[in-house]
């Protein structure tokens, strides 16, 4: 089945019991036993497992190809339980342009733990080979990466972690179905699937699949329901619901983004557009090779440094001043200021969110905003 198809119908059969073509909403928390004490319907507690988050994860699990997948509270959640899988003295391997949730985590709480880490660019192949070491378990890849859309070689970061004997994550939230790190090399793909999959900004959550099984995929499987940090029933079906029309909307994200990127490169007041659809990125030919579509993420940098920034983000009508990505509503955030002190976002960087709005509508927001 082709992936237009395959996001429609995975983890979603009619109801047996009604009938019913949307799925119901299993909200009991606790499944009968037979007589002998059993569970032959296979559920017995939902914190172990339930049927909206089977669904989901069984959807997801098909629309990337792999053999399973474990559904967290977050995207946050679902990252600590990879960390989580290693043992103290293990070295993971990070790009250093990875979300800045998943470097914090790394930095304080599992440095203290005992894991080693180093964040290194890993758009630099002869930096991951000096980087890695006999102790290396596990690099996490993410591309394209916040807020500069930076472009990581997938394939050529794998082969060369693959050789040390260690596994790949690939974070793949801000590409999902333009990106199948499944072809590339990865071992397991993350999601915030609080980002595009949701794709309403209603619903928080994430998600580890594996590409196969494992004994690391197995501790992963035993943090989620021994630890707890699982999603809610309603939860699972809204991203399962957003999950029906991803595909479309990412193609219509990237067609929107690619316009405004065009827009905003030819603007007398726009110093720089950072969007691997340009030809001008420098990651644009990776881009082009492991991508099917640039995506829905671009930032760009003002000529006149923060106070022009921030009064572009204070004009726009249609562009909404928030964090976060990947909804129907096109969001536009001052990273250095969200980021505080320390931030290495240029003063005159925006990144935004483009959303499926139409595109000239979006142009002409900014630029009035731009004026
Ligand atoms: C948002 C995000 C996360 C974290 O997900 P939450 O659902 O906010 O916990 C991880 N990685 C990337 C690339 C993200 O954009």
């Amino acid at each position: 089945m082709k992936i237009e198809t395959l996001a429609v119908h995975a983890g979603h059969a009619v109801d047996p019991a009604t009938g019913a073509v949307a799925a119901p909403i299993y909200l009991s928390t606790t499944f009968e036993r037979d007589v002998e004490g059993t569970y032959p319907r296979g559920f017995m507690y939902t914190r172990n497992d339930n049927p909206n988050r089977q669904a989901l994860e069984q959807g997801i699990s098909a629309l990337e190809g792999g053999a399973g997948a474990a559904a967290f509270a977050s995207g946050t959640g679902a990252t600590m339980s990879i960390f989580q899988a290693l043992a103290p003295g293990d070295h993971v391997l990070a790009h250093v342009d990875a979300y800045y949730g998943t470097s914090r985590l790394l930095r304080e709480i599992f440095l203290r733990w005992g894991l080693q880490a180093d964040f290194i660019d890993m758009g630099n192949l002869d930096a991951v080979k000096k980087a890695v070491r006999p102790k290396t378990k596990l690099a996490w890849m993410e591309t394209p990466s916040n807020p500069l859309l930076k472009i990581v070689d997938l394939s050529a970061v794998a082969e060369i972690v693959h050789d040390a004997g260690a596994v790949c994550v690939c974070d793949n939230t801000w590409a999902p179905v333009l990106q199948r790190p499944f072809d590339l090399g990865a071992n397991f793909i993350l999601h915030s699937t609080t980002k595009y999959f949701g794709g309403h900004c209603d619903v928080l959550g994430g998600i580890v699949v594996a590409k196969e099984g494992s004994d690391f995929f197995q501790r992963i499987c035993s943090i989620q329901y021994e630890g707890g940090a699982v999603p809610s029933p309603f939860d699972c079906w809204l991203i399962l619901r957003g999950m029906r029309t991803l595909p479309w909307r990412m193609r219509a994200h990237s067609e929107n983004a690619m316009k405004v990127a065009n827009f905003l490169v030819q603007h007398r007041k726009v110093a720089r557009v950072h969007y691997p659809g340009l030809q001008s990125h420098p990651g644009h030919e990776i881009a082009a090779r492991q991508m099917s579509l640039f995506g829905g993420m671009l930032s760009f940098e003002v000529k006149d440094g923060r106070d022009a920034a921030m009064s572009v983000a204070a004009k726009t009508k249609i562009f909404i001043r928030a964090t976060s990505l990947g909804g129907v509503e096109s969001l536009i955030e001052h990273r250095a200021s969200i980021e505080g002190p320390g931030t290495t976002s240029a003063e005159g960087l925006l990144r935004l969110s483009i959303g499926l709005e139409n595109a000239d509508d979006l142009i002409e927001d900014l630029d009035q905003a731009l004026r």
